[in-house]
């Protein structure tokens, strides 16, 4: 049995000061990918975490929060994922 760490992650602020990052998804992307178009990646892309504070402070909430639109089409229908850190130690 393991143990999770009880964090809770619901702001911008809280995710970057531990190292947790964002990516987006695009559902217009993704479903382009998924009929075969030749896209490297999928509807996938990175979200600026520093940026994204920026705009939105770092007490916006990452519960639920409006995904910014896809770089790649610019469509909104877009999600994201929380990445874990990278630095570990
Ligand atoms: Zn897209």
């Amino acid at each position: 049995m393991s143990r999770m760490p009880m964090i809770v992650l619901d702001t911008l602020g809280k995710l970057r000061a531990d190292g947790f990052g964002l990516f987006g998804c695009c559902h217009d992307c993704d479903a382009l990918y998924r009929k075969g178009d030749p896209h490297p990646i999928g509807g996938n892309f990175d979200i600026d975490l520093d940026k994204l504070i920026a705009e939105r402070g770092p007490d916006a909430t990452c519960i639920r929060m409006v995904t910014p639109p896809c770089p790649r089409c610019g469509s909104r229908r877009t999600g994201y994922r929380i990445t874990a850190p990278t630095k570990i130690g």
